[in-house]
């Protein structure tokens, strides 16, 4: 008899952004005339840049041709790209990051949720907590984490600022989100520190996601984890395009493994996570399709950077719209400034869900309850600045209005 993976029945059944589009789905029915504006899921609105489609365009021309097809890719990426990412995103920035330390991919998610398969189901793992679900449900898939063998929460509350504190026992391995999707909250350089000195005297390893890295305008926190001294024997890095450079439809980022990075064999003996995780994508995956990588690549360019800091400025000038006309409203406002993200807190001792449906119901407007990234996000809430500004505009004008009177 055919048997299942028992630890998929540990997972929560729904999974959240399908329960709110219930719900969304079935107000729109009732109610045909609202307008209700989508502030809710974390995804872009603004198309591709000119210079990445143009780098696209050029790029299915030359597949169709004889002389420049190209088939099978290296599954680590082409290097066009990977020299990019090592001078733009790293070696500029004073970061000696090697060709083969970069692993292309189609996108973070695929990256944060793989990478749980070269590491032991013994080991014991931490979560800030609220924070991206695919960390917790990634690891609960493969049994890594359950109720004999539960997940170390790191409480990001408003008493902490939102930043994790070190854990009192031993983990590890360590997932850390800075910009914090959904808090918006961004580690210091200083609290990065205590992290890497964490894991090094523990010989953990920290799985650190940077997709929101491009938000950054805080001088005193860093666009990479390895700014930071001693990070490079520690710590693993996820970068996307999907927020960056609107590739959420496009699937396209990378991981960074140094070669420094350590982990042990159950003998004590230290193997190089890197050669493990290029196993793992020489034999599961046959790389990032060549358009994509000449499309990522365009955002490189001197033009590609401009155009992408554009739409960033317009997003971040959605978060400031938001952001104000929250706190104009009288609400506790957080995130927001090196984020997309702005974290509210829910007044009158509301559950986030409730308050989803107080805001559906009568200001036809989605945000995300904060609970659904964790326990510590109960009585918050997100709202993202991915919408369009007309519809932004409109969405705090409404809850301005109903919230002041
Ligand atoms: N990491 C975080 C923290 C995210 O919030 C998201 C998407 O919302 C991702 C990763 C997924 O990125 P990608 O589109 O590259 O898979």
């Amino acid at each position: 008899m055919i048997k299942v993976n028992e630890n998929y029945f540990n997972l929560e059944e729904s999974y959240l952004f399908s329960t709110i589009a219930k719900k969304v789905n079935e107000y729109q029915i009732k109610n045909p005339n609202k307008k209700v504006i989508k502030l809710g899921i974390g995804d872009v609105t603004l198309p591709l840049i000119p210079e990445v489609v143009k780098a696209m365009k050029k790029a299915i021309e030359e597949m169709g041709q004889k002389e420049t097809f190209r088939g099978y890719g290296p599954e680590q990426g082409y290097d066009f790209l990977r020299e990019k990412i090592a001078k733009y995103d790293y070696q500029d920035k004073g970061i000696d990051i090697d060709l083969d330390e970069i692993f292309v991919s189609d996108g973070a998610k695929c990256d944060t949720g793989n990478i749980t398969e070269i590491f032991s189901k013994n080991n014991k793992v931490a979560i800030t907590d609220p924070v991206y679900p695919v960390y917790l449900d990634t690891n609960i898939m493969c049994g890594r984490i359950n109720k004999e063998k539960p997940v170390v929460y790191l409480p990001c509350t408003k008493e902490n600022n939102f930043m994790p504190e070190l854990p009192k026992e031993h983990v590890d391995i360590i997932y850390l989100c800075s910009p914090n999707n959904p808090t918006g909250a961004t580690m210091t350089k200083g609290e990065l520190k205590k992290w890497v000195e964490y894991a090094k005297n523990n010989k953990s390893i920290i799985l650190y996601d940077a997709a929101y890295e491009r938000f950054i305008q805080d001088q005193n926190t860093v666009h990479s984890i390895f700014e930071i001294e001693g990070a490079k024997e520690t710590a693993i890095e996820f970068k996307s395009y999907s927020k960056t450079a609107g590739f959420t439809g496009v699937r396209c980022g990378y991981v960074v493994i140094p070669k420094e990075v350590k982990a042990y064999k159950e003998n004590g003996e230290e193997v190089e996570v890197r050669k493990m995780w290029n196993r793992r994508q020489c034999t599961k995956f046959n790389g990032t399709p060549y358009i994509t990588q000449r499309g990522a690549e365009a955002i490189y360019t001197e033009r590609g950077r401009k155009e992408i800091d554009k739409n960033i400025e317009y997003y971040r000038e959605n978060a400031k719209i938001i952001k104000e006309g929250l706190e104009e409203a009288g609400f506790n406002v957080y995130g927001g400034i090196n984020s997309p993200y702005i974290w509210l807190e829910v007044p009158n001792g509301k559950s986030s869900w409730e308050f989803f449906d107080e805001l559906l119901e009568n200001v036809n407007i989605v945000g995300t309850p904060g609970v659904g990234f964790g326990k510590c996000g109960e009585g918050f809430f997100r709202l993202t600045a991915f919408g369009d500004r007309e519809n932004t505009i409109e969405a705090i004008d409404r809850i301005k209005k109903y919230y002041k009177k």
